[in-house]
């Protein structure tokens, strides 16, 4: 298949749950400034908005009501940008009820890590029942699940969870190379881990700091789509500072380069059959 068939659906993560102001400046922490940086990517190419929010003190957190607030705001500054909230491990506790307590949210997508890892400082927790309770919570709300896997056992879990019907085709996955304590970020992983995909899956690559450039333009080869932002990555290249705009312009001039065209958010919708249609609005 030509990889330039398909428009590039391109996610910003400006936030994520490790980067702070003291490893780069210019990591958005309040709801302002996360919303100032998401519109300012939308309007750079970026289709969906993949974000963790922040408790008064600057720490992750899964606080429903931070994310109504940042969802609300989109809508009220008309952006029309996917949202996706994280149910990741990170956010303080580890029960459906904590970190799936923003799902009932307006949000179009929701993260949903199908298996255990480990992170640089911490274990990736996420149990068979967790799993299932978030997913049914997601689908109960019209969310679709971007499916957060961190190693190849990840792919087979959702393949298994997929046949035992908790999770839905088509399925659309985020492949997170090169996280310490998880699967590297070189061609040989991620190609097999592309072609492990479900029949009709989509998926999306993050590159985890230096594989992020050699990861990203891979996966635009490969017809995929592509992560980016400071949750990432909190250097631009070596001894400067990333900012979530600079990343994603830097997306796009790869795209460019590689002839493959930027899908708009309603042309990402359609790619990833969502159904919603909704400007980012919290109930
Ligand atoms: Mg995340």
């Amino acid at each position: 298949m030509d990889y330039r068939k398909e428009k590039l659906i391109i996610t910003i993560a400006p936030t994520g749950n490790v980067p702070t102001k003291e490893l780069n400046p210019n990591t958005p922490i309040t709801v302002e400034e996360i919303v100032e940086d998401i519109i300012r990517c939308r309007e750079l190419g970026a289709s969906i908005a993949h974000i963790h929010v922040r408790d008064k003190e600057g720490k992750p957190t899964s606080d429903r009501e931070i994310y109504k607030e940042i969802l609300e705001e989109l809508e009220r500054r008309n952006c029309d940008i996917i949202t996706q909230v994280s149910t990741g491990a990170r956010g303080g506790g580890n029960t459906v009820e904590w970190r799936g307590q923003m799902l009932d949210l307006n949000a179009e997508m929701a993260s949903l890590s199908t298996g255990s890892s480990n992170f640089p400082t911490q274990v990736n927790a996420n149990s068979f029942e967790l799993i299932e309770a978030l997913a049914e919570k997601m689908y109960a709300n019209n969310i679709k699940p971007e499916i957060e896997v961190f190693d190849l056992g990840m792919i087979d879990n959702a393949k298994y969870l997929l046949k035992k019907g908790v999770l839905k085709a088509p399925l659309h996955f985020n492949l997170v190379m090169d996280v310490r304590g998880s699967v590297s970020g070189t061609p040989r992983n991620l190609l097999h881990m592309v072609e492990s995909l479900p029949e009709g899956s989509t998926f999306t690559v993050s590159g985890i700091g230096k594989s992020q450039v050699p990861m990203l333009t891979m996966a635009i080869l490969l017809g995929g789509h592509t992560r980016t932002g400071i949750e990432d990555t909190i250097l631009y290249d070596k001894g400067i500072i990333a900012t979530n705009t600079m990343l994603v312009e830097r997306v796009v001039r790869i795209a460019k380069e590689l002839g493959r065209e930027i899908a708009t958010p309603d042309e990402a919708r359609e790619i990833l059959g969502l159904n919603k249609k909704t400007v980012g609005c919290a109930q």
